[in-house]
This record gives C-alpha cells, structure tokens and sequence, in this order.
C-alpha cells in the first residue's frame, strides 16, 4: 500500500467515524418513543377493539345490562350466551350470565350498536393470553363485571343509617321548682 492510500483511507476512516457520531448525538437528543413493556403498557386509542365487555353503570354499581338477548340474536358468529333474572325490588331483569366464544368473534361490533341500555362495549384488553384455548372459548364476561361491582363497591362504601334522636330525659319531681326570672325576692 503507498503512503498516498494509506493517508485517503484514514482520512475516509475518521470522516466515517464523524458521520457515525453524528448520527448517534442527534438520535440519542430526541425523545423516547419505546415503552418498558411489560412494566410500562400504551394506553389504547378510543377505536381500538379488544373484546367486548359489559359495562357498570357508574351511579349505581350495578350491570347496565337487562339481558334483553338483542345482542346475542344481532351477533353474525353466534357466540354470546347470556341470561337473565328479576331480582328482588327491581323492576326489570338483570343479567346473571354472560358468555362469549372469543375464537370465533369477527369484533364486527353488531353487538354493541343493538344495544338499547348502551350495556356493552369494546374493552381496551389487547394482552390477553392464555395456555388453554377454553380460556377464549367460555369468556365469562359476567365475572368479569361482578369482580368490577365489587370495587364499586369497595370504593362507594353504604353510608351509616341514620341514628334516631335521643330520647327526651325524664322530669326529676325532686328538683326545686325554677324561679320565674321576675319573681319577687324572698
Ligand atoms: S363483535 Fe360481532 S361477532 Fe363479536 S360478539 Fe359482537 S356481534 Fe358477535
Ligand atoms: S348487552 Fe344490551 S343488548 Fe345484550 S342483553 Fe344486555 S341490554 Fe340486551
């Protein structure tokens, strides 16, 4: 090699050299866009569609579903099972059971846009996993929503009965008689 190469390859060595640092300050200057998952998760768009879930209403702690079933006739897949029951004091029925077979749900949504009671919704879960496919086959979406119930629940604690008035204390007969404030003296 003659000198004259050896200095052109050195020179185009450190100019690489430069090149490549250049780019590592400028990527290392900018913002982090990665997340330490699992540590860290995204918070998903408002379209985004995991799997259906039901939906409390926020006053009373309750279902909002009323097991009506026009989700379960509207879905094209046949994989909702649900059920119902008229509880105690309630007027309408309330759901008691609800399933879907998650394997063979298309998320066309048909579900949720029938929905009279705005009941259902699609869930933000996109980390769902599991070893056993019956895991997806029987979601037990009513389990889900008792678990969520239970910190309503847990969060909105019943307020004490009200306690009533105490009792008026009995006249003592054998307390001097009180004294007008204008009564004569002696
Ligand atoms: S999203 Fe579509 S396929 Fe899935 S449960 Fe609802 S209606 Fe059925
Ligand atoms: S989720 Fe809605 S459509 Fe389905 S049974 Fe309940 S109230 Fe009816």
């Amino acid at each position: 090699m003659s000198l004259i190469t050896a200095i052109r390859e050195t020179f185009l060595g450190f100019k690489s050299l430069l090149v490549g640092l250049r780019i590592t300050a400028r990527e290392a200057s900018r913002p982090i866009i990665t997340v330490q998952y699992p540590r860290e998760t995204l918070k998903m768009p408002a379209r985004f569609r995991g799997h259906i879930k039901l939906v409390l209403d926020p006053e009373t702690g309750k279902p909002r579903c009323t097991a009506c079933t026009l989700c379960a006739k509207a879905c094209p897949s046949g994989c909702i099972v649900l059920d119902g029951v008229k509880r105690e004091g309630d007027k309408k029925k309330s759901v008691s059971k609800y399933e879907l077979d998650f394997t063979t749900c298309s998320l066309c949504g048909s579900c949720v846009e029938i929905c009279p009671s705005d009941a259902i919704e699609f869930s933000k879960e996109y980390n769902v996993v599991s070893l056993n496919r019956d895991t997806f086959e029987n979601m037990d979406l009513y389990a889900k929503i008792e678990a969520e119930a239970r910190a309503w629940s847990a969060a909105h604690p019943a307020p004490p009965a009200a306690s009533p008035p105490p009792a008026a204390a009995p006249a003592n007969p054998t307390a001097p008689a009180s004294q007008p404030l204008n009564a004569p003296a002696g």
